[in-house]
Order: structure tokens, then sequence, then C-alpha cells
């Protein structure tokens, strides 16, 4: 049993997956492992019990990727908004054990902006995006009218990794996929994906355009704490268009601690972007609860910071 903290526990990259969406999901996206699966689909037994056993008061439901990245504009909208009505209708038979992040039709951006707004109605504390959306990264304008609506409804979009585009995977890892599939995914292709959306997000402009807008990163920021003054210092050398990446990484940006218990890790974006920036994930079914919960006893912090962590900043930053 873990010793329970002071303060509530809220995780927020928790995954689900829905009946009809996932049927459109494809090649080695399609399917998981049995117990994964039966996890992915479970919101009662399996899910609260382990909730209850590793002390998580909620879980902010998402769904897996790709999510709607990679469906058709003329199906994306009314397919999304099925997805997230039956995600409220899961919340609210348990409210007090659940919030949600609505999923986007994102091929039809200014639909997934009224989506973002409509499920806002619903009470989902913002949205969750995965990965390229049909092979283009979310920073291009056309999909500006969902930041515009995020910044206004003042609700946070969670940039979750998906698989690299084909033609990543063939030139960087094909040769080493065989022995190692996970390179391709959590190992380091996610988190490259991942990664890059996000300097391109800052070079993008956007946040220039919409200076409240906020985006959430998994996995203790992809790496991009640790890399913020290489990235800041090398965009100040000559002949770089003006830009301040440090600023708005460490004003716009919150990052999580899904699949990455690190002391060091977690310290280093403490130091960056300072603790009121750092909420706690687990990344639920892919990596199971009890390790999530062992870490956070013994990260060198004292109380206060650890309810930060673990509760308040959750609570701030998407009003629950
Ligand atoms: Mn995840």
């Amino acid at each position: 049993m873990f010793r329970k903290p002071h303060c509530p526990v809220i995780a927020i990259e928790e995954h689900y997956w829905d009946d009809e969406l996932e049927k459109t999901f494809v090649g080695g996206e399609a399917g998981r492992p049995g117990e994964q699966f039966d996890r992915l689909h479970d919101f009662g037994p399996l899910r609260i019990k382990e909730m209850d056993e590793a002390g998580i008061d909620m879980q902010v439901l998402s769904h897996g990727a790709p999510s709607t990245q990679k469906l058709p504009a003329d199906i994306a909208p009314a397919l999304s908004a099925r997805v997230n009505d039956r995600l409220a209708a899961t919340v609210a038979k348990n409210p007090t054990r659940f919030a949600a992040f609505a999923a986007l039709p994102t091929a039809v951006p200014e639909a997934a902006a009224d989506e973002l707004e409509r499920t806002a109605k619903l009470g989902f504390k913002g949205a969750m995006l995965h990965g390229l959306a049909n092979g283009e990264f979310l920073d291009d304008k056309k999909f500006w009218p969902i930041y515009a609506r995020a910044e206004k409804l003042d609700l946070p979009i969670y940039m979750h990794p998906s698989l690299p585009h084909a033609d990543v995977i063939k030139t960087y890892y094909a040769d080493y996929a065989k022995d190692f599939p996970m390179i391709t995914r959590a190992t380091w292709g996610y988190t490259v994906e991942t990664a890059t959306l996000a300097i391109r997000l800052v070079l993008s402009g956007v946040f220039e355009k919409y200076p409240k807008l906020k985006v959430i990163l998994g996995h203790l920021g992809e790496t991009l704490p640790f890399l913020v003054w290489r990235v800041d210092h090398t965009l100040a050398r000559p002949g770089q268009k003006s830009i301040g990446f440090r600023d708005v990484f460490c004003n716009n940006f919150y990052v999580t601690t899904s699949g990455n218990f690190s002391n060091p890790a977690l310290l280093c974006c403490i130091m960056e972007m300072g603790v009121d920036r750092i909420l706690f994930a687990v990344d639920w079914p892919f990596v199971m609860n009890p390790p999530a919960i062992k870490w956070m006893e013994t990260v060198p912090l004292c109380d206060e910071d650890k309810a930060k962590i673990l509760f308040g900043n959750a609570k701030r930053l998407l009003r629950i």
C-alpha cells in the first residue's frame, strides 16, 4: 500500500478507447495486446480498482492515439461528436472520479474549434491532439481557429504523440524497428515528433497571435526542458527571425509526468519552468499506476510542491 499524500491525486493523461473510433485505426495503430485492450475499454472494475489501489482520486480521460487525427474530413466532425458525447456520458456516471479532454476533428479546423466549444459546455477540460493530422503538423495556419477558440475559452490543448510520418519511420528507424519496435514509438519516435511540433508551434508565431494559448506536453516535456537553453540560445544567433523561445516555452507550456518517472528529469523541468507548470500523469494503461505513485513518494520536494504537481496545478489549469 502507498502512503497517501496530503492532497487528492489527479492524473491527467489517462487513456481509453471508443468502440466506434477504434475501428477506424489501421496497421500498427489497430488493436492492442489483450490486457491493454481490456483496460482501454474499461471504466469500471479494472480502472477504478487500479486507481484505488494506487490512491489516484481522479483521471482526466483522453482517447488513445491517433484519436481523431487521421479521420477524413467527410466523417471527422460527426464521429468526433459521437466519441465526445459517449465520453461525456462516462464522466457523468462518475463525475468525482473522471474528467475529460475532448477529441477534435482536425480535418475540418473550424469544426474542430466549434467542437472544442461544444464540449467545453459539457464540462470537458480542454482537448488532446495526437501527432500529425492526416500527415500535417498542427502548427499550420489552417489549424489556428482551434488555438483562437482555445484561448477564448481559456482551455489548454494537450499535444500527445502519435506514430511518426511514414517517411520518417522508413529513413530514421526501419533498420532497427524489427528488433526494437518501440524505437518508432515511446522510446524515441514519439518524442521527436512531439518536440518538433512544439518547436514549430513557437516558430509559427501562434503564441504572438494568441498570447494566452496554453499547451500541455506529456513525458516531462518531450526533452524540451533539457534543451530549452540551447534552443533559445541558437535561435538568437544572427540570421534568425526574432523569437523569444524560452519566454514562450516557459509561459505558455505545461508539462506532465506521464511515463517519465525520473527525479533528474523532473528537477530539470522545475528548474527551467517552475513547479507551477508540472502536472501529474501516469499514461495508463500503457504505464501502470503503482510506479508513478511510488515515485512521487520519493521525489526530493517539499509537501507543498508535491501537492501542486499531484493536485493544485491541475485544479487551477483545468478548473477542476
Ligand atoms: Mn499517452
